[in-house]
């Protein structure tokens, strides 16, 4: 049954996001799965099963870490920068193929642009200002999804699914 509802939010995400957002698009930016240090905490945070799928795809347990927060474990990548500027890939990024986690990346990956933050009131939703296929038209369509769609809630419903909820930060606006 959680699969089952993983897949369905990820489904209706992937759908939105089809519609505004092309595979060429992502594959000549990969922003999102890219990280100099300032960033690094963007990085998602997998959970075992989702470090699981990693061991069987055969990429080094050695690349991550453990982290706690709020009572939460997770994992999240070691990247070792050598200055503030050097980009490195999330090791679960295939430069040819893409994501290897397919179906089984991180919820927080799924539903990128939009990221959750706790808040007092429990959480709300950001929209990454990184990410550049969201101007215009096509922002206009996500707010819609998002608003009139029900998307919104249905995201939000969804946030234990979230291994690690991240503080609010700057570079997102707020939905
Ligand atoms: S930042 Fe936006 S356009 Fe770039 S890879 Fe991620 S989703 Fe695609
Ligand atoms: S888990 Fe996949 S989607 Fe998420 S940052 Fe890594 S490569 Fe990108």
């Amino acid at each position: 049954m959680k699969q089952k509802k993983k897949l369905d939010i990820w489904k209706g995400m992937n759908n939105m996001l089809k519609k505004v957002l092309s595979s060429e698009t992502c594959a000549s930016c990969r922003i999102c799965c890219s990280f100099v240090k300032e960033d690094a905490w963007e990085s998602p945070v997998f959970s075992e099963v989702e470090m699981e799928q990693i061991r069987r795809l055969g990429i080094s347990e050695k690349k991550f870490y453990e982290i706690e927060q709020n009572g939460r474990k997770g994992y999240q990548a070691d990247y070792q920068f050598e200055n503030e500027h050097q980009i490195l890939l999330c090791p679960c990024l295939d430069e040819k193929k893409g994501c290897l986690l397919g179906e089984h990346k991180p919820f927080e990956c799924s539903i990128w642009p939009i990221r959750i933050f706790e808040d007092e009131n429990g959480g709300y939703l950001g929209l990454a200002e990184v990410c550049p296929a969201f101007s215009g038209e096509k922002k206009r369509i996500l707010m819609q999804e998002l608003e009139e769609g029900g998307l919104k809630d249905r995201i939000l419903k969804e946030k234990n699914r979230q291994t690690v909820i991240k503080e609010s930060e700057t570079g997102y606006e707020r939905l």
